[in-house]
Order: structure tokens, then C-alpha cells, then sequence
């Protein structure tokens, strides 16, 4: 029997996970680029996950984790392998304590603590994609970051089920412990909210969301910022004493300030672009490939480094 016949076969028989074949990652992504994945499961249960991972891990099957796709960039060719999806999406709310599963979208956790009264998330109003994924990179805007708000991050560790505080989650800019164990995949976080006026947070969100609409219209196929930004204290000493002040954000150096000078505004190749108006945010405008994407990053990546000796790194993650 072949190997992606026997597996799928293995994987179609736990209960609660519903399994596919040579399913077009396209599909989940943002971008609308991707290959297909061998295999492709969903389950809102954890004990289907956990089973499937380790029934994938006894045949030498590769595992993906995706979330809603929207800081993805998936290979041409697909993933040779099992690409898995957690779908619980309860939300629950006890005092000022909210308890959120990783499958939920994180604008419907913004909402519901909003709808309660409860301040803590309002300015990450807009940001697209699972609570799961929030907490894997810390998301954030508006000079706050989920981190601020997580009390603990339940999650499967390829062996058992931990539960770890923040502390231990080793949050930071854009950064967790997760993203260096991909292998753990996180089912469930408790955060912990204060009390305010639920019609000043919803005027916060909402104004919020307005700016974010005109930037990133809701229909482009795009990641937000391909590249995360600059510690101030991190750059050289005689590039850091070039940047203007204004252009400084809580520490930070926007990487756009870097990129707009390496003309990276309006760059095409192929399908992708680079918008005219925001040099840290790709495109695809239509028919662009994971090839091409890549490409550009890379050239950019090249530009910056030859005019300011700077690595940028990507904030976007791969499947490939
Ligand atoms: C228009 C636009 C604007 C954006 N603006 C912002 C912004 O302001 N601030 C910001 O921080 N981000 C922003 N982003 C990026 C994106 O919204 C975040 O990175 C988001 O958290 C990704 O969520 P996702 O579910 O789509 O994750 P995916 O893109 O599916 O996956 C991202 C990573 O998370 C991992 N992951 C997903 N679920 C889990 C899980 N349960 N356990 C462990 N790992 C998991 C995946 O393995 C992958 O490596 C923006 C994106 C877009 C398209």
C-alpha cells in the first residue's frame, strides 16, 4: 500500500478528524499560494490531534500546524506530509478571566472581551488570524502585545499535555518559546482583563479597525508586514544615529524606513508587488507564486544588507 494511502487510511479512522488528500494549500492561505499537502486534518478535539500527530510520527510522516493562514507563505510544491489544523473555538469568560481555545479567531476574542466590559485586547482590534497563532508569535499593534494580557498557555509537547505561565512562554517582540518548538502545538490560553466602559473599547476597536481597512484592504492577498522591525538598541551604531527620531516607535525602527530606501516601494515580479504606499507590505495581485514571493524577499533582504548592514528578518512563516 503507499505510504500517504496507509497513513490516510490510519488517520481516517480516528474519530472527530476529518482527513483529506492532496488538498490545495492555496486555500488556506492569505495569499492564495500553496501547493497541495499530502494529507490534511482538522479537529476541534485534542485528543483527535494529539492521535494524529503521533500516528503520523509512527509512519515518519511530516507535520505541519497552520492556523488561519494569514502569516504564511507555503512552497509551490505543497508539503510532503501532514499539514493539521486546530478548530476549537470556545470562549469563555469567568470575572475578569478569559479563557480562549487556539482555533478561535482572534477578532472574535477581541469582541467577546469587548462585549463584556473587559480591557486588555482592544488595540489588537483587526489583526487577522487564530488566537493560537497570536500567542506562537506574540501578535500585536498599537504598542501592545497579546503577551501583555496571558496568564498561562496550555499545549501538547509531542509527549504529554503542559501548561506553562507566562513567564515561561518567553514572550518578546514578535517571539515566544513556540516559535522555537514548532513541534508543540498550543490548544488553549487563560488571559486576564480589567474591567472599563465596553462602549469606549468598541470606539477604540472600531477606530482602530478603520486605519487598519485603508492600509490592508480586507481583500488583499497579502501577510501585513513581510519583515518584523528593528531594535533600535540591535542596529549598528552609525546607522542607529542616522534614523531620524520620528521615525522611532517604542524602540523600534520600522524595517519599511530601511526597505523604502532600498526602492522596495512598488516592486513587481511576476504576480507579486510591493505596495506603493507601505515598503513592508507584499502582495499578490493576482497569479504570483511562492517563487516569486521568495524572490522578493530575498532581493530585499539583499538590498538592505549591501546599503545599511542590516539582516532583516521575516515575520511571515513558512511551510515549505
Ligand atoms: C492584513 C494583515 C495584517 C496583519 N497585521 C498584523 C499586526 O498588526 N500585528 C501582528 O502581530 N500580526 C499581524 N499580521 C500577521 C498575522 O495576522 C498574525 O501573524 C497572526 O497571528 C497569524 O494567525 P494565523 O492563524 O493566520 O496563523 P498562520 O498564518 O496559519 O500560522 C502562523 C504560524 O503560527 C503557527 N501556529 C498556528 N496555530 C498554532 C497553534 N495552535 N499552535 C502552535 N503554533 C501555531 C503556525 O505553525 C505558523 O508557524 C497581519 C496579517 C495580515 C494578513
Amino acid at each position: 500500500m503507499p505510504f500517504t494511502e496507509e497513513a490516510h487510511q490510519r488517520l481516517a479512522a480516528i474519530p472527530n478528524l476529518t482527513v483529506s488528500v492532496h488538498t490545495p494549500l492555496s486555500r488556506y492561505t492569505r495569499f492564495g499560494i500553496g501547493g497541495p499537502a499530502d494529507l490534511f486534518a482538522e479537529t476541534a478535539d485534542d485528543q483527535a490531534f494529539i492521535e494524529a500527530i503521533q500516528t503520523a510520527r509512527a509512519l515518519d510522516v511530516a507535520v505541519s500546524v497552520i492556523g488561519s493562514g494569514t502569516n504564511l507563505i507555503v512552497s509551490d510544491d505543497g508539503f510532503r506530509g501532514l499539514v493539521l489544523r486546530y478548530r476549537a473555538a470556545n470562549l469563555d469568560r469567568h470575572g475578569t478571566c478569559v479563557r480562549a481555545e487556539a482555533g478561535a479567531e482572534l477578532q472574535e476574542l477581541v469582541d467577546f472581551t469587548i462585549g463584556r466590559g473587559l480591557r486588555g485586547l482592544e488595540t489588537l482590534a483587526g489583526i487577522p488570524g487564530s488566537v493560537g497563532a497570536a500567542i506562537y508569535g506574540n501578535a500585536g499593534a498599537y504598542g501592545h502585545s497579546i503577551a501583555e494580557r496571558v496568564v498561562q498557555v496550555r499545549f501538547y509537547d509531542g509527549a504529554s499535555i503542559q501548561t506553562f505561565a507566562n513567564q515561561d512562554c518567553h514572550f518578546q517582540y514578535r517571539e515566544s518559546i513556540f516559535k522555537r518548538h514548532k513541534e508543540w502545538v498550543i490548544f488553549s490560553t487563560g488571559l486576564s482583563l480589567d474591567p472599563a466602559d465596553g462602549a469606549a473599547l468598541r470606539k477604540t476597536a472600531d477606530d482602530i479597525v478603520r486605519v487598519r481597512n485603508e492600509k490592508f484592504p480586507v481583500t488583499m492577498k497579502c501577510a501585513g508586514s513581510i519583515f518584523k522591525n528593528l531594535m533600535l538598541r540591535d542596529l549598528p551604531a552609525q546607522v542607529a544615529s542616522a534614523v531620524p527620531a520620528t521615525v522611532i516607535r517604542e524602540g523600534k525602527v520600522p524595517s519599511a524606513y530601511f526597505l523604502e530606501q532600498a526602492g522596495a516601494k512598488g516592486m513587481e515580479h511576476g504576480g507579486i508587488r510591493v505596495a506603493t504606499y507601505h515598503a513592508n507590505l507584499i502582495y499578490n495581485a493576482g497569479g504570483g507564486t511562492a517563487a516569486e514571493l521568495c524572490a522578493v524577499i530575498s532581493e530585499l533582504k539583499r538590498r538592505v544588507q549591501s546599503r545599511f548592514g542590516i539582516d532583516l528578518e521575516e515575520e511571515v512563516q513558512f511551510v515549505m
